[in-house]
């Protein structure tokens, strides 16, 4: 998995199909007690920009490095909101969540969370415990845009994100300023 829970609760996927829209609040869920795994590209420019100490081995990959508190060591939290810190080189891992999108049916419901896209078949699934979605059927707002842009970033046919994370702030200016003194 590439961005697994540390902790075993686990709450099945649901298909994309019960997800009317999504927006990110920046609530920090999923930045606490996950694991995000890192590409070798992703790990490289995370060492080369903040050191080694930012990232933790696993028994065949690299991972992101946490705090005491389980939190994402790039995980920033002002007035109630998590920013990402990495929002410059945000693994594909967090770009993705809460989406999986696989060539394969793995969690079932085949029939539901099947989604053609560029003349192939997907299967979309939906983490439920991200406080940012809003159950019901898709609108086409949401598979015009979100979805589609999901499917891109997962098939690298685009890095840049605009609909698959949160609104609020891209990148916020008083982070820009305490850059180097958010750790
Ligand atoms: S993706 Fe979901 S869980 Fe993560 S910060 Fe946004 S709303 Fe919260
Ligand atoms: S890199 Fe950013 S989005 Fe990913 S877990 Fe860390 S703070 Fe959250």
């Amino acid at each position: 998995m590439s961005h697994s829970r540390i902790s075993d609760r686990h709450m099945l996927p649901v298909p994309w199909r019960y997800v009317n829209s999504w927006h990110c609040s920046t609530c920090g869920l999923c930045c606490r007690g996950y694991n995000v795994v890192l590409n070798f590209a992703e790990w490289m420019k995370v060492v080369k920009n903040f050191g080694v100490g930012y990232t933790s081995p696993g028994i065949s990959k690299f991972y992101l490095q946490h705090k005491n508190d389980g939190s994402c060591a790039f995980l920033h939290s002002y007035q109630g909101k998590g920013f990402c810190h990495l929002q410059h080189m945000k693994p594909r891992a967090c770009k993705l969540w809460p989406f999986k999108i696989l060539p394969r049916p793995k969690y079932g419901r085949a029939n539901e969370a099947v989604y053609n896209f560029a003349g192939k078949p997907f299967f979309i699934y939906v983490d439920p415990a991200c406080r940012g979605l809003t159950w019901g059927r898709p609108t086409k707002s949401f598979l015009d845009t979100t979805l589609t842009e999901f499917l891109s970033l997962a098939l690298g046919f685009r890095e840049k994100q605009v609909y698959s994370t949160s609104r609020l702030v891209y990148y916020p200016q008083y982070l820009r300023s305490e850059r180097d003194q958010v750790y």
